[in-house]
């Protein structure tokens, strides 16, 4: 019988019902072509063998060549163990079997030349290797069949069943060679030729059983870009649909409003970088297509006053605004400020929460649905549905991560016509990450501060030095200055999270005691009421030091606080440091950070302590974080299936996110409908997946 892509694996030669079974469940493979594209994860250079004295730690897999001399079977409480000696000229290191002593030891020929392939392993000084594949030299010379060897991720139970590494590669020697002919290239030549791109029928090969490095790096190439150009067709495609489709208000105008703001009320110049974003926002809400935007910029880059010029264009236009917050005490900030700065200019300006009183609520629910309330700023409280705007026309979303997906649609529902989203959000996204994410967004950028910004110094401290910094506090105290000392809170841990906040208070209180010192506390065991109090209190400088958990987090602008000691550093993701780090140097004057950590650090932690010391740019920090973090983790498991990338990674491959977005775009420019003949393959691929995906279908 033929195989097929489509074909069950249980048909595959040598595999058969049983063995099928472990394939599916252990490693998710359903048909043959799930497994011609189930892809090395690295390849091993065959022809390098090392010495058995050139090992060390950082090895992955190394090759020997020895005998091995001597043999010991250890028989414990459980299964026995079996130690061998293996040698070659340079020294002999210590083979360890944990299962199937008996049988290895009975198949190996002591005194004959073997070749070992294992991961070498140090401990109190001395290297062994756990379960290695022993081969016969002869065997070995006979079979080789090139030199890089693809490497197969299994599972403990796969691998008992035969499917290791070497396994699957048996397996792939059938399978690709047999559906090597149902292979049909799919991209058109002129794109093969402008990406450097190797043929179709190639890659699949070269990827599985690759003849130089040279070929293996085209295969890979290949093969990522297919993947990533997939997933962008898709993204772009989305993206143009709905532009197309979603028809919006159009805002012809900036009128007085916003004039009147901007020459009578901006208290400063604009950034550059705030001028083109605003232009950007401006030209996209003219055109009559519906605007779903991004605005990423750092901390502190003044992502407000463009939120506010925008819902000023929306005025004056006679539509509404609204801006969405993800705390309480984020949206009161909004508020305050925003009122503060529309102070003097006829614009009636709102403030819904969760906390806000019957009376006034009713009110507000009034004016909004009259349309005497322009601008209404709140947190989830604004999209319940007894909010009814009288015309919504722009929503402003801060900080979105926290609300997902989900609630743009919600604020969507509420006109006959969408209203345009603007996004905003300070936590940086990585390019390729965005792409990915927000495919279908538009994205602006404010890559610049305000001038005359200080770098926030950053440093270090180990929980043993806290006197000292203690001592570093009260200096700044003393002139002038004001200090958070944050803790994290993690539901898992809840309990004791409280605890160490409360013991670091009382400590605090004991070494800044009253009345020469006064010191606020921020938790969310506190009623929003007792909260906002104590905020106040910081925010008018009638206390010195804010202990807090991370509430304050987003958003919080106190420009004469210029000290964040973060208590358990290591704890906290980079991210969310970064946040935390933001809520200083936002006055004129030099603002420090100290992260307090114990003195065991893992790598991670360590480097992310290093990251923050070295740098105070969101978006490098965040590529970091996509590093260590994996994209999965970043974007929350609600996207994460369109993440189940099978070659190509996120954090590393950019350059070829950029080259599969570009000739996505390229190509539905010329052919939109992909009607053209050569673009049939492309069309028929894209159909598969589809079907096939119906979880891809989400991201529309
Ligand atoms: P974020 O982007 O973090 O939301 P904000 O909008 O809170 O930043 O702005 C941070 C601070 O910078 C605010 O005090 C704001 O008034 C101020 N600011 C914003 N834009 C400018 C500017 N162009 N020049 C000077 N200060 C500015
Ligand atoms: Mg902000």
């Amino acid at each position: 019988m033929a195989v097929l892509p489509e074909t069950s694996v249980e048909f595959l030669k040598g595999v058969g019902p049983q063995r099928a079974d472990t394939l599916k469940r252990e490693l998710g493979i359903f048909t043959c072509g799930d497994l011609l594209h189930f892809f090395p994860y690295r390849y091993i250079d065959r022809s390098k063998f090392f010495k058995i004295s050139e090992l060390n730690s950082e090895m992955p897999y190394v090759q020997l060549r020895g005998k091995v001399i001597s043999m010991q079977e250890i028989q414990g409480k459980g299964p026995s163990r079996l130690t061998a000696v293996f040698s070659d000229d340079s020294g002999s290191v210590e083979l360890i079997w944990f299962q199937g002593a008996k049988f290895i030891k009975s198949s190996i020929k002591p005194g004959q030349e073997y070749v070992l392939f294992g991961k070498p392993n140090l401990f109190r000084d001395k290297y062994s290797i756990p379960h290695p594949e022993l081969e016969l030299l002869s065997t070995y010379q006979s079979g080789i069949k090139g030199n890089l060897q693809g490497m197969y991720s299994s599972t403990e139970k796969a691998s008992a069943k035969g499917f290791n590494s070497k396994g699957i590669e048996k397996l792939m020697r059938i399978l690709v060679p047999e559906l090597l002919s149902s292979i049909t290239e799919i991209f058109p030549d002129e794109l093969l030729k402008r990406y450097s791109l190797p043929e179709r029928k190639f890659a699949y090969e070269q990827i599985h059983f690759p003849t130089s490095h040279e070929n293996m790096n085209r295969a890979v190439w290949r093969m990522k870009f297919e993947e990533l150009f997939f997933l962008q067709l898709q993204l772009v495609r989305a993206k143009i649909t709905q532009t197309k489709k979603t028809k919006g208000f159009s805002f012809s105008e900036v009128g007085e409003m916003f004039n009147r703001f901007y020459k009578d009320h901006l208290p400063f110049e604009l950034t550059n970088a705030q001028k083109r974003v605003i232009k950007e926002i401006r030209k996209d809400m003219g055109t009559g297509a519906h605007m779903n935007r991004l605005v990423q910029g750092d901390v502190g880059s003044g992502k407000t006053v463009v939120a506010l010029l925008c819902m000023l264009i929306a005025i004056d236009n006679g539509f509404q605004s609204c801006l969405m917050a993800p705390t309480e005490i984020l949206a009161t900030q909004h508020y305050q400020t925003l009122s503060e700065l529309l102070f003097g200019m006829p614009v009636q300006i709102r403030l819904l929460t969760g906390s806000t009183k019957t009376s006034e609520r009713n009110e507000i629910h009034a004016g909004i649905k009259d349309g005497s309330v322009h601008i209404l700023i709140g947190t989830h409280a604004l999209i319940e549905p007894v909010v009814q705007f009288k015309n919504l026309g722009l929503a402003v979303i801060d900080e979105q991560h926290r609300f997902g997906v989900e609630q743009r649609f919600k604020l969507w529902k509420k006109n006959a016509l969408p209203p345009h989203v603007l996004v905003m959000t300070a936590t940086p996204i990585p390019r390729t990450l965005a792409m990915t994410l927000y495919g279908d967004l538009d994205v602006s950028v404010i890559d610049e501060l305000p001038p005359g910004r200080k770098a926030i110094k950053t440093s270090h401290r180990f929980d043993s030095s806290r006197i000292s910094v203690f001592g570093f506090m009260e200096e700044q105290i003393k002139a002038g200055r004001q200090v958070y000392v944050v803790y994290p809170l993690i539901e898992e841990s809840e309990k004791t999270d409280y605890k160490d906040l409360m013991d670091g208070y009382q400590s605090l209180s004991r070494r800044f005691p009253l009345p020469e010192y006064q010191i606020s506390i921020v938790h969310g065991r506190m009623a929003p009421h007792a909260k906002e109090v104590e905020m106040q209190r910081f925010a008018d400088g009638k206390s010195h030091i804010m202990v807090a958990t991370t509430v304050i987090e987003v958003g919080v602008n106190v420009p004469n606080a210029s000290v964040m000691v973060i208590e358990s550093a290591e704890r906290f993701g980079l991210s969310q440091l970064h946040q935390l780090r933001g809520r200083v140097g936002r006055g004129a004057d030099q603002s420090y950070c100290i992260l307090m950590t114990g003195n065991k650090l893992s790598n991670d932690a360590r480097l992310r302590m290093e990251t923050m010391c070295r740098t105070n740019d969101g978006f490098e920090i965040a590529e970091v974080d996509l590093k260590l973090r994996g994209p999965g983790d970043i974007m929350g498991t609600q996207q994460s299936g369109m993440l189940d990338l099978k070659i190509a990674d996120l954090a590393k491959d950019g350059d070829v996110m950029n080259a599969a977005r570009q000739a996505a775009i390229d190509l539905l420019e010329k052919d939109p409908d992909l009607g053209q003949s050569s673009h049939q393959g492309i069309r028929q691929r894209l159909s598969e997946m589809l079907k096939n995906r119906p979880n891809w279908s989400r991201i529309s």
